[in-house]
Formats: structure tokens, C-alpha cells, sequence
């Protein structure tokens, strides 16, 4: 079966009740795709980011559809981040609507500012304990501070675990968790129609960054620190297996070859891990002096991001038994298996 243009999978959607809302946010990844489903209830999938702008915009989009906010029934959450989450609040208040989102994102909702403080913390130590400089860590705090009033919590309603489904009046959605970009990426199957409402998990135009996060159910100390990247692929390999002819995406077009998308992620993938290999040569080195030699600069403006990149690679280096990493006061080197420094 050949693949279908964006613009027929859009209207396909369409067909089946389900709308494109794409919303502004201040970010770089640019507008961020809400989406209507026509059914009962009458269900929002994601808000836009926390903004005025958003809502004006949000407001604009229900009212071609001849809907308003106080008519949604159910707001439904992919994941945790902000723009994704912003408006769920003020929405959620403004419809008497229920919120559903995974059981594990549900205490994260539940007490937003106290996991935003956390998952802040959480970044600091990891980027202080791979060699990030002080000065760089402590601007890149502020900045998600300042960032932080774009997202919102809200208490989730209808806990959903992974594996159930959630039964609309004309269609079943079953919920998959597919954690890798966040820890809680959750996709929407609609099997009879064959469309996955994806969220960031699969993005046709960028690669969802898998981005090293605090874990939902806690941060136990002693604990190893989480594989994003390799959940990432996991979460990728499962999707490769479902029978999607489209998958609406959180940002940008609709995919509708998400197995050749998937292959080209995945190869490129490896190809990232033998470039860092190489760069890592014969001397260990910190994963901020890698994504330095990787990406110059954009590894000081953009710290985090491009940590959480070469750390990724580096653990499937490192399970593929390539790369080891030691400790020495509290700050942890890379070296390739076999090097003899
Ligand atoms: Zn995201």
C-alpha cells in the first residue's frame, strides 16, 4: 500500500471526527497540533503552552468547528511537556471537562510546580556530574525557571494504565505508553481506522530528542540514571509493529510511513553512535566535552539537549560493551573499550 500525501491523511482524519488545531508557542519547535475529536464526549488531545495567545488561538480553532471551550467533555494529555499541558487548567475549569492522561503522569499533573522544581534539580546534578561548567548550568536553570509559567497542572480525572482502552462512543483508543522523548509519551490506537495519535513519540520533520528526564515514580538515589535513548528505540520498535496508515503527530504533518520513518531514526541513530565513538578516541572525556567536539557551541547555548544526545549514545555504547564510564570525584569519564589510557 502506498503511503498517503500529508494533505489526504489530514482529511482522512478529518473523516473520522478528529481535527487539527495547530497552536502557537513561544518555542522553537514552533506551533504545537491540539487536536478536536468529534464524538462522545467531545474530546480535546493536548492544549498549547499556558499562554493568552494560545488560548485566543485555541478559542479561534474550536469555534470553526462550531465548538466553544465550554463544550469539551474530555481533555486527553500525551505527555508531560509544556506545551503539550499549558492550558489544561484553565480549559479543564472553564468545561467542567474530565482530564485523562496516563496513571503515571498523574501525581506529576497533580503537583506541577513541585515536579518542574524537581526535574530542575534532576538536571542540575546530571549536567554538573558530566562535566558541564558551573556558570553554563546555573543560566540554563533560569531559563527553565522563566519557562515554567507556560505549563500548568491539573488533577487528572481518569487515570488511564497502559493497555487499557479508552471507549468513545464511536471509537476505542487504546493507550500505549511509549516512553523515550518523556518519560510519559503516551499514543492513542485507533485500530479499526489505523491511526495513531502520537503526540511527540513520532515526528516527521525533526527527531523527537529524547531528553534525559527524571523518572515518574521517583528519583531513588543510587539509582542508574535513565536510558532515554534506549528506551526511545524500544518504544520506536513497538510502534514499528502496529499497522498505522497515519500517525498525527504533535508537531508538523501527519507521518503515513512511520516504519520507513522509524528505520531512518533508528540508522541514524547508529550512525551518531560511531561518530561519538570516534570522537571519543583514545582518551576519556566527559559527554559535555563530546557534544563540544560534536556540536561547538550549540553545546553551551543549548546544554541540555545536546547532553542528553550524546548521553544517549553513549549508553548504547555502552550495552553494546564499546564504552565504559568511571566516576572520580563526582564527575564521570567516557573511554572506549580497548583504548589503553
Ligand atoms: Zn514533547
Amino acid at each position: 500500500m502506498d503511503a498517503l500525501d500529508p494533505q489526504t491523511a489530514l482529511a482522512e482524519a478529518a473523516d473520522a471526527g478528529i481535527h487539527c488545531m495547530p497552536i502557537p508557542t513561544p518555542f522553537l519547535v514552533g506551533r504545537v497540533n491540539c487536536w478536536l475529536i468529534e464524538d462522545d464526549p467531545l474530546t480535546l488531545v493536548d492544549t498549547g503552552p499556558n499562554s493568552g495567545k494560545a488560548l485566543d488561538e485555541l478559542e479561534r480553532a474550536l469555534a470553526v468547528h462550531g465548538r466553544a471551550v465550554e463544550d469539551l467533555e474530555l481533555i486527553v494529555i500525551t505527555h508531560q511537556h509544556i506545551d503539550h499541558i499549558g492550558l489544561v487548567d484553565v480549559l479543564a475549569r472553564r468545561s467542567g471537562a474530565e482530564v485523562a492522561a496516563l496513571d503515571l503522569l498523574a501525581p506529576y499533573l497533580g503537583d506541577y510546580r513541585r515536579a518542574a522544581e524537581l526535574d530542575d534539580e534532576f538536571a542540575v546534578a546530571l549536567m554538573l556530574r558530566h562535566g558541564i561548567p558551573a556558570e553554563v548550568v546555573h543560566a540554563l536553570r533560569a531559563v527553565s525557571a522563566a519557562f515554567r509559567g507556560w505549563g500548568s497542572g491539573t488533577t487528572v480525572t481518569r487515570p488511564l494504565a497502559a493497555g487499557a482502552r479508552l471507549a468513545l462512543r464511536d471509537r476505542g483508543l487504546d493507550v500505549l505508553h511509549r516512553p523515550g522523548h518523556s518519560p510519559s509519551d503516551t499514543v492513542f490506537w485507533d485500530e479499526r481506522r489505523g491511526i495513531l495519535l502520537g503526540g511527540d513519540h513520532l515526528i516527521a520533520h525533526i527527531s523527537s530528542n529524547p531528553l534525559v528526564a527524571r523518572p515518574l515514580d521517583g528519583d531513588a538515589p543510587g539509582q542508574r540514571r535513565p536510558q532515554a535513548l534506549r528506551t526511545y528505540v524500544a518504544s520506536l520498535r513497538a510502534t514499528r509493529e502496529l499497522p498505522a496508515g497515519i500517525v498525527l503527530a504533535g508537531h508538523g504533518e501527519p507521518v503515513t510511513d512511520h516504519r520507513a520513518l522509524i528505520d531512518e531514526r533508528l540508522a541514524t541513530t547508529d550512525r551518531r553512535a560511531a561518530k561519538i565513538l570516534r570522537l571519543l578516541g583514545d582518551e576519556p572525556a566527559t559527554a559535555y566535552e563530546l557534544a563540544q567536539r560534536m556540536w561547538g557551541n550549540v553545546a553551551v547555548t543549548q546544554a541540555f539537549l545536546t547532553l542528553s544526545e550524546v548521553l544517549g549514545h553513549l549508553d548504547l555504547l555502552e550495552a553494546e560493551g564499546r564504552v565504559e564510564e568511571r566516576e572520580q570525584d563526582g564527575i564521570v569519564r567516557f573511554r572506549a573499550v580497548g583504548s589503553h589510557s
